[in-house]
């Protein structure tokens, strides 16, 4: 810790993490767990952000598999030069969306290595367990196509009918070499496709995608656990996001589930109470015929909006979500707004790296007078506002997805299913204690991570069993007890 404090800049912090990494995996990832909260961005977003934006030209030894138009034919071949035979969790992309940073194609792959080191540290996976993947279709990102030193193929992407094809092949060879059970989470695919994959991949695959599902799961459970806060149910509120894709549309589906099961309402009575809005205005009903497929169920009777702000005149909805990917626009007419008909309005900047996040905490807080309860995608520090201080919470996937996928390997599921996502996001929201209330957070501080991951694992684990999707039988009598036992711990044996 001493050498890396040493680095001012955030990615010479990286690269030294990542030279650990390759050096002494064991010491990378006890630093990891003992000092998660300030390694986490360092990491995982935002650095990991500003990594792959530069990814050729830090660039050292390769830590995954790509693949490739050129592997069209042999992906299994591929697959088995990997030394590690017994894979349990893949993270892939094919660096079409990175964060809110766009198309980085080949660079992409920071974000499967950065996740996967995440689900060893925090949720305990072997990392012999975990293969991080890129899918190399080509980039249309011409400043990389430029880039002497992009070392990914420098050709515009496949599409239509080539990319469905490679992606096929991909998914039949992961099943072909590593079984039902390995776990294939899909990271920073361009929404066009995130949609289709899950959807096509989820009927014959243990398929999860991070942007749409833990995204939403990580979300609800912020939720639940501010109701505590601003009282009422789920149902008793109305919510606004800025931004349809996958963050946005994937929470807005969970919030409508959860809500439909509490109150036992048909869930297109529930979607009424969640109004979006994407970069032509809010969507309503005559915008339907030219909307995306994952936009339809949103398109309300209402007269046409253009700008944001009159969305929040006009809906006064009391909690207001960001995941458009577009930093600022939470401006401080938009959060005077919520704070005028909200006594605490619930605000959420979702966007990351830190540059694309809607509003900062300390506008939140100083725009409202210090009565938002507000959490955001990247880490904010604590703010000073009129003699007190605030401490923002951190809608982090992190809380989510390394319990979620610790609970499918433990029980050996074999699909996954909308209701572990509420179990996961019910458990993270149980994690919130009386102290982290008093302190206007919404979400558990990191320190307790990897205990937070066995509640979470238990739960998910629950509730695949429940649903008859486990082929790890019997059942374990305590499953919080078998989730900590199933847990990599980094420590070295003891020689005599
Ligand atoms: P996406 O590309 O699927 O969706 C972006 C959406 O924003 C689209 O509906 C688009 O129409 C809309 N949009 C773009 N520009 C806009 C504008 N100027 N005004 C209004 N709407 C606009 O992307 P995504 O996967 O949903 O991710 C969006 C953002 O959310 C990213 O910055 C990502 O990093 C962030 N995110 C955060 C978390 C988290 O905090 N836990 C998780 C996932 C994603």
């Amino acid at each position: 810790m001493n050498t890396l404090r040493q680095y001012q800049v955030p990615l010479q912090r990286y690269m030294a993490m990542m030279d650990l990494q390759e050096r002494n995996e064991r010491l990378f990832y006890k630093l990891l767990i003992d000092n998660v909260e300030e390694l986490l961005p360092v990491v995982y977003t935002p650095t990991v952000g500003e990594a792959c934006q530069k990814y050729g030209s830090i660039f050292s030894r390769p830590q995954g598999v790509y693949i490739s138009l050129k592997e069209k034919g042999k992906i299994l071949e591929v697959l088995k030069n990997w030394p590690e035979r017994k894979i349990q969790v893949i993270v892939v992309t094919d660096g079409e969306r990175i964060l809110g940073l766009g198309d980085l194609g080949c660079q992409g792959m920071g974000i499967p290595v950065g996740k996967l080191s995440l689900y060893t540290a925090l949720g305990g996976l072997r990392p012999s367990a975990c293969l991080p993947i890129t899918i190399d279709v080509g980039t249309n990102n011409k400043k990389l196509l430029d880039d002497e030193f992009y070392i990914g193929l420098r050709q515009r992407r496949a599409t239509g009918e080539e990319y469905a094809e490679l992606l096929d092949e991909f998914m039949s060879a992961v099943k072909q070499n590593y079984g039902e059970k390995v776990l294939i989470q899909f990271e920073d695919f361009a929404n066009h496709n995130a949609f289709v994959l899950l959807e096509k991949y989820s009927k014959t695959h243990l398929v999860f995608n991070d942007d749409i599902q833990g995204t939403a799961s990580v979300v609800l459970a912020g939720l639940v656990a501010s109701l505590k806060l601003v009282g009422g149910t789920l149902g008793d509120h109305k919510f606004l996001f800025l931004g349809a894709g996958e963050a946005g549309t994937g929470i807005a589906e969970l919030i409508a589930l959860e809500m439909s099961k509490q109150t036992k309402s048909p869930i297109e009575e529930c979607r009424k109470k969640i109004w979006l809005v994407d970069s032509k205005g809010l969507i309503v009903s005559s915008r339907l015929e030219s909307l995306q497929q994952f936009k339809k169920p949103w398109a309300h009777e209402h007269e046409p909006v253009k700008e944001l702000i009159d969305a929040v005149k006009t809906l006064k909805p009391t909690v207001l979500i960001g995941s458009s990917g577009v930093g600022q626009t939470f401006t401080q007419e938009v959060v005077e707004a919520m704070a005028s008909f909200n006594e605490k309005p619930i605000i959420l900047a979702l966007s990351n790296p830190t540059s694309q996040s809607e509003c900062t905490a300390e506008q939140a807080y100083t725009w409202s007078e210090g009565r938002a309860i507000y959490a955001s995608g990247s880490p904010f520090p604590p703010v000073e506002y009129n003699g007190k201080t605030y401490i923002s919470g951190q809608a982090n996937n992190a809380y989510i997805f390394p319990g979620f996928g610790l609970g499918l390997v433990m029980s050996g599921a074999i699909r996954v299913h909308e209701d572990m996502l509420l179990a996961a996001s019910e458990a993270l929201a149980s994690q919130v204690t009386q102290e982290n209330y008093e302190k206007g957070l919404i979400y558990p501080p990191f320190t307790n991570i990897r205990k937070i991951s066995a509640h979470i694992a238990a739960k998910v684990a629950a509730k695949v069993y429940d649903l008859g999707l486990a082929s790890h039988l019997p059942r374990p009598s305590n499953l919080v007890e078998f989730a900590e036992s199933c847990m990599y711990t980094p420590t070295y044996r003891n020689y005599r």
